[in-house]
């Protein structure tokens, strides 16, 4: 992307058009699977696979010319392949619905007068000006936004709770949950990268509202562009004014800090991301307490995670009853997930709550490649279900995932055909969680092993079906005992797939005593 951006900056210059063109690095389209993306404004046209050698055309053509370069054009397959030039009439986008991912791809991240002018930190000074911290929380519970990282817990409870505790030693806490680990997801990333200032701004509301005053993004450290950016974006914030000490002269302190996580799968857990915040090991603990009561050095403390934050600000300015007309009853307002595996529009996808899996497969997803059969989506991650061709038509909300033994999780959603095995499948995550197990509680650091090496078994052709019943059994142990999410969810692959697949796991048991 940076020899595009450097290669079109020359074609501009050789041209002379450089006082009448600018070419900007956005973050993340979305559309992963057409890019690198180059869009031109503001005519909005959208060029897909773009090449450094491409740059030269565009410039010549569409910049100097105005003509379209039609073959940098999107195929639109739905339309019989004719080539499109807006993003809105692709179907891809079509069914999506943007709010936290609003102005990914549309901003410079690094420029915040970019974030600004489109209404960034508007709601920071509504909420500051016109609200009360309790008018905010008020907003937030009516808006029915809940965690986007696994429990789904209500944004606006969680930060009532907060608001209720008195400060310690002068200090409570704000934390953004950017550890992202499931293999596959990179929702967190994406709006980090191409949206910095959105969540430090959020980060700001939550502080008004719970009288905190200080922030910590918990962020991996294998995220180095997101780093940057957010490094950029606080200092940015805090030259403007809308960070830090007197915030738009009202009085109002709340700083950010970002530490970096180092890539254990299991800091991503509240209670764990707490202690490594604090600089112990990153285990999760038995809390008696909520983090909202005792959190960091055991001052109240709100963990949210950046998708959540991500919507915040578009809530403040348009409206909790807006944010809440989009969405199923118990779940409202969108969803991000990073739509991978067997499906031709691999990227990031936005859509209401309530969407249908077909939907997102088959008319965002652009069905599957090689025109083969859809078998499975796995949801969540490491720590969600498998959901195969006969809830296609399930709506994606919270209570109909839960209802199909699936969850939401972070929104990672692997897409799988007909080629695909299911007990491969549920081997992969597990080998996953074992390898992330912190190793504290023995169901999960014994458990999650001993399941692990009935499932090879199985894999090599030397298991029984008297191995399925142990494995159902041991599964559900474990699932019930362990300590935290990443034990409670591990065996979650594997007993969704014997749920849904059982005559594969027969397949590779059968003819054996
Ligand atoms: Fe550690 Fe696993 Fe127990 Fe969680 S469930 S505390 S990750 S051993």
């Amino acid at each position: 992307s940076l020899l595009i951006i450097e290669k079109l900056k020359e074609e501009i210059k050789k041209v002379g058009l450089e006082d009448h063109a600018m070419v900007h690095l956005t973050g993340c389209f979305g559309f992963c699977a057409m890019g690198p993306i180059v869009k031109v404004y503001p005519d909005n046209v959208f060029y897909v696979h773009v090449k450094p050698d491409d740059a030269e055309e565009i410039v010549n053509s569409h910049i100097a010319r105005n003509e379209v370069v039609e073959r940098l054009l999107f195929e639109e397959p739905a339309l019989d392949y004719k080539k499109v030039q807006k993003h809105e009439d692709m179907q891809f986008y079509k069914k999506q619905l943007r709010v936290a991912l609003r102005n990914c791809g549309h901003i410079n991240p690094e420029d915040i007068s970019e974030y600004i002018a489109n209404d960034g930190y508007l709601a920071l000074a509504k909420c500051l000006e016109e609200m009360t911290p309790q008018g905010v929380i008020d907003e937030m519970k009516k808006s029915g936004l809940r965690g986007r990282g696994g429990a789904g817990f209500p944004t606006g409870l969680k930060w009532a709770a907060a608001a209720e505790n008195p400060r310690l030693n002068g200090h409570k806490y704000i934390v953004c949950n950017a550890d992202e680990g499931d293999p596959g997801a990179f929702m967190d990333r994406s709006l980090l990268e191409g949206d910095p200032h959105s969540v430090l701004e959020a980060m700001a509301i939550a502080g008004y509202a719970t009288d905190s005053d200080m922030g910590y993004i918990y962020i991996r450290a294998e995220y180095p562009l997101a780093i940057e950016r957010l490094k950029i974006a606080i200092a940015q914030a805090e030259e403007a004014g809308v960070l830090g000490e007197n915030i738009l002269g009202t009085g109002f302190n709340f700083k950010i800090e970002l530490k970096y996580g180092a890539g254990a799968f299991v800091c991503g857990e509240g209670t764990a991301l707490i202690k490594s915040i604090e600089g112990n090991r990153g285990e999760p603990i038995v809390n008696k307490y909520f983090p909202t009561e005792h959190g960091l050095w055991q001052a109240p403390t709100t963990v949210n995670n950046v998708e959540i934050f991500g919507n915040i600000p578009a809530i403040i300015n348009k409206g909790a009853d807006w944010f809440a007309s989009f969405g199923t009853e118990d779940s409202k307002g969108t969803k991000v997930f990073a739509l991978g595996g067997k499906v031709n529009n691999v990227g990031l996808v936005e859509v209401p709550m309530g969407t249908t899996l077909r939907e997102i497969v088959y008319e965002i997803g652009g069905g599957i490649p090689g025109g083969k059969e859809f078998k499975a989506v796995q949801t969540g991650g490491p720590s969600g279900g498998c959901i195969s061709s006969k809830d296609l038509d399930t709506p994606i909300d919270f209570k109909s995932l839960a209802s199909i033994g699936s969850m939401m999780g972070s929104g990672g959603m692997l897409v799988l055909d007909e080629t695909d095995c299911m007990v491969d499948i549920s081997k992969f995550f597990l080998e996953f969680t074992v390898d992330e197990s912190c190793g504290k509680c023995t169901p999960c650091r014994i458990g999650n092993r001993r399941l692990l090496e009935i499932l090879n078994k199985i894999c090599r052709g030397n298991g029984t079906e008297e191995d399925l019943v142990n494995l159902k059994s041991l599964a559900t142990i474990i699932k019930n005992t362990s300590l935290c999410g990443l034990g409670k969810c591990a065996p979650n692959p594997v007993l969704s797939t014997l749920n849904c697949f059982y005559d594969e796991y027969l397949a590779h048991v059968k003819d054996k005593k």
